[in-house]
């Protein structure tokens, strides 16, 4: 297919904001397309080169965009540079240069999207000297054989820059429209729809959505559904290093709401609080978030724990990282490890500083096959056989079945007793459906509510967080005073990053102490936050007579002052209505 046949659906796609005008014109594109060519066009139709689970990206600064525009357009750097504050988009800058070079010149060749592809995908695994030479050349290769509107639209696939509008949804649809022939009308005056058979046509959208949420790659499956149709959709098996979307949960009130969501009896399990992991072990082991990124390097001790304590082969597991302690035993919360996620260097030392340890929930493929079909039940059993538990490094989730609610609340409690954001319920012959939210498995947690308290005082910190004031005393208003209902420091972060800080709360606390006494400080009642909490109860701790449970910090209310904070009526009614 030749790249202006791509192009003119990039202009198509830009002249029309209806959904299903979309639809109608990705549908027709595919339609032509060859099946080798059917990969290249459904990453191309989303301005992507690479799947999402794919962690490569072009990686090419706008830099060597100017440089190519240079060497092909025989023009200077400061002539690009011009054009590019005129014009504000290197795509427009690529065209307008070469529109005035093409009256004196013939471009030499047809560009195809194969050729396209192929150049753009050899550019980031470029590295190293010359690495900057010679993705120039393969830019350069591109934009002298474009038109001009075609070397608009490759450098904003170059740089990553199109916005072409198609959510999955659209893809999904155009492969149905594409390849297996709905009954359905469409009206190009109007970009609408009329659907003979709507559970026949939702039921192919759902097969076509399942393949995909199973092997995340619509280019493969836009080629099953052209070649084997349903039957060939339905045969699709995930594979391993390719990661699958996870199963998600919807939220149950209670344990009797999630009883009689999942079933009697259910499995209850604890909800950690970190981050879920998908874990691949094939011919290497491979990590990879719920958002699909791969995340192996940043974990290598999760990596080498699975190593000694995973056995078999050509699995899939699903997992909960959590962050350990080390000083007092039991978990961190989430905002502790998140900094692992997205670190680069100092990687040792940060699986060093926090160490994690990995729940085991689910198995997904077992001996390189799917269990996804069995029952909860069963691929618990596959579980406990593959995973050889190992404190501080390898766990399964603690788990409960039962019948009972009274024994499930007790199992809740306990998780909330441990630091857990609540639990599970999961139905015990649910399958695992990658993707969806469906009910086989539901979670329950804790409703937090807030309240817009007053800072009374704090106290000075020790060791690392000495020089800011730590465990601060909050309190209600109650007319014109305010009241202590307890002290919180949770929430409150030691590095600096978009979360309030324990060193900002002390430099703005700091010129209000009225009064100190060993590490304990007073200060005027001036600073609002937000503080979340699990449960009021009654207490004589305080001067308020009630007492926060799990209270921690949300966020500065600078926008609050005392007089619209929250008072002991509103702690009371709070109160009444748990
Ligand atoms: P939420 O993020 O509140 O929608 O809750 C669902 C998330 O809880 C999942 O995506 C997992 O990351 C996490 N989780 C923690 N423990 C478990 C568990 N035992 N089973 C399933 N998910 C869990």
């Amino acid at each position: 297919m030749d790249y202006a046949e791509l192009v003119g659906l990039y202009e198509a796609l830009g002249g029309m904001s209806k959904r299903l005008g979309k639809t109608f014109l990705i549908s027709r594109i595919l339609k032509k397309a060859k099946k080798d060519e059917l990969e290249q066009l459904c990453l191309l139709v989303q301005g992507r080169i690479f799947p999402v689970w794919d962690e490569r990206k072009i990686g090419v600064a706008s830099k060597i965009v100017v440089k190519a525009l240079v060497s092909t357009c025989g023009v200077s750097a400061q002539a690009v540079e011009v054009e590019w504050r005129k014009r504000g988009d290197l795509g427009l800058v690529a065209e307008a240069l070469l529109k005035r070079r093409r009256q004196n010149t013939l471009f030499s060749e047809t560009l195809s999207v194969k050729k396209v592809f192929s150049n753009l995908q050899k550019l980031p695994d470029m590295e190293g000297k010359g690495a900057v030479d010679r993705k120039l050349a393969l830019i350069c290769e591109l934009l002298s054989s474009a038109s001009p509107l075609e070397a608009r639209y490759l450098v904003g696939n170059v740089v990553e820059t199109l916005r072409l509008g198609v959510a999955d949804g659209t893809l999904r649809d155009a492969i149905v429209w594409a390849f297996l022939e709905p009954a359905i009308v469409y009206d190009e005056d109007s970009c609408s729809i009329e659907v003979e058979d709507r559970d026949g046509y939702n039921a192919l959208l759902g097969k076509v959505q399942s393949a995909f949420d199973t092997v995340n790659d619509w280019g493969e499956v836009a080629r099953i559904a052209k070649e084997e149709k349903v039957a060939g959709l339905l045969k699709v098996q995930p594979r391993i290093g390719k990661p699958l979307k996870v199963m998600l949960y919807p939220k149950a009130k209670d344990v009797e709401d999630a009883f009689s969501i999942v079933g009697r009896p259910a499995a209850f399990e604890f909800k950690y609080d970190g981050f879920r992991i998908q874990v691949h072990v094939g011919k290497g082991i491979r990590l990879f978030t719920r958002r699909l990124e791969e995340v192996t390097v940043q974990f290598p001790d999760v990596v080498r724990a699975v190593e000694s304590s995973v056995n078999g082969k050509n699995l899939v597991l699903d997992a909960e990282v959590i962050g350990i302690d080390v000083k007092k035993g039991g978990f961190l919360p989430f905002q502790s490890i998140s900094q692992r996620i997205r670190r680069k260097y100092d990687i040792e030392m940060m699986a060093e500083k926090f160490p994690v340890e990995v729940h085991f929930f689910d198995i997904l493929i077992e001996n390189g096959k799917s269990v996804m079909e069995k029952g909860f039940k069963e691929r618990r059993v596959l579980l406990k056989r593959v995973v050889s538990e190992k404190k501080g490094s390898i766990r399964l989730a603690e788990q409960c079945v039962t019948d009972d609610v009274k024994i499930a609340e007790e199992f809740y409690e306990r998780a909330l007793k441990a630091g857990q954001e609540g639990v599970m319920a999961k139905n015990l012959e649910g399958i695992y459906k990658p993707g969806s939210r469906v009910g086989y498995g539901v979670k329950i947690k804790p409703v937090m509510e807030t309240l817009d308290v007053v800072i009374l005082g704090g106290e000075w910190g020790e060791g690392k967080r000495s020089g800011w004031i730590t465990s601060l005393l909050v309190g209600v208003r109650e007319g014109d005073g305010f009241l202590a209902i307890g002290k919180v420091g949770t929430g409150l972060k030691e590095l600096e990053g978009e979360e309030l800080t324990f060193a900002e709360v002390t430099e703005l606390l700091r010129p209000l102490v009225v009064s100190e006494e060993g590490k304990v400080v007073k200060v005027e009642p001036k600073v609002i936050i937000e503080v979340a909490f699990e449960e009021i109860q009654k207490s004589p701790t305080y001067e308020s007579g009630f007492a926060l449970r799990f209270p921690r910090v949300r966020r500065l209310r600078d926008d609050r002052g005392v007089k619209d904070m929250s008072t002991l009526d509103d702690l009371k009614r709070l109160f009444d209505q748990q």
